[in-house]
């Protein structure tokens, strides 16, 4: 027996690194007090929302798997970021971490399904939100989060300055890999790149 499932549209994303990329990294943050947004990406999250993407966090959190902070102090700390976007008119649609702690080696290499640089927060995001991963970005400051959004079938944009992209492994496909000055400017560079199809669209002048 098969039951009809009503068809949806699936839509964009923009998947969001959390540290260094919405807010000011303190490492192993665990005072939701310490949280500060680095300016301008609320705004951004606010631009690119309103532009139909779906917003996602996708955070690994070995703070967790280490025992440095509990799941429910990690939720505590991810109210309060909620909290302070939407005093400024911001949200996010969902949040997914990973709490796997990695033995110590080749960060860049998978080791765990869903800890970055591997796909599956971002592949769990599509399944249970239908959301369309080839018209999705991700954006991160580091080069695993670049590679998260390559190896999930989205195009990435790397933002601040601890990578460069010369630190992929492999060279990257220019069309699929960016890097910008911050959230605000990767958002201006997935609405261009959004927009660039429809210009480049036969003329219908005869
Ligand atoms: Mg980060």
């Amino acid at each position: 027996m098969s039951v009809e499932r009503p068809s949806r549209e699936l839509r964009p994303a923009v998947f969001l690194d959390r540290d260094d990329t919405i807010i000011v990294d303190v490492p192993y943050l665990a005072d939701p007090a310490e949280i500060r947004l680095l300016p301008g990406a609320a705004a951004a999250m606010g631009v690119l929302r309103r532009a139909g993407f779906v917003l996602v966090l996708a955070t690994n959190q070995s703070a967790v798997g280490r025992g440095i902070i509990t799941e429910a102090r990690l939720g505590a700390i991810h109210d309060e970021l909620e909290r302070l976007l939407a005093e400024q008119g911001a949200a996010l649609d969902a949040i997914r971490y990973s709490t796997h702690a990695p033995p110590r080696g080749d960060r860049l290499s998978v080791e765990d399904p869903d800890r970055k640089p591997a796909p599956g927060m971002l592949l769990g995001a599509a399944r249970e939100m239908g959301l369309d991963l080839e018209s999705s970005w991700m954006v991160g400051d580091k080069i695993t989060d670049v590679l998260a959004g390559l190896n999930a079938g989205c195009r990435s944009i790397l933002v601040g300055s601890n990578a460069t992209l010369a630190e992929l492994p492999t060279a990257a496909d220019p069309g699929r890999v960016f890097a910008a000055a911050d959230l605000a400017a990767a958002a201006s560079l997935i609405l261009l790149h959004r927009e660039a199809p429809a210009a480049a669209a036969p003329s219908e002048v005869p």
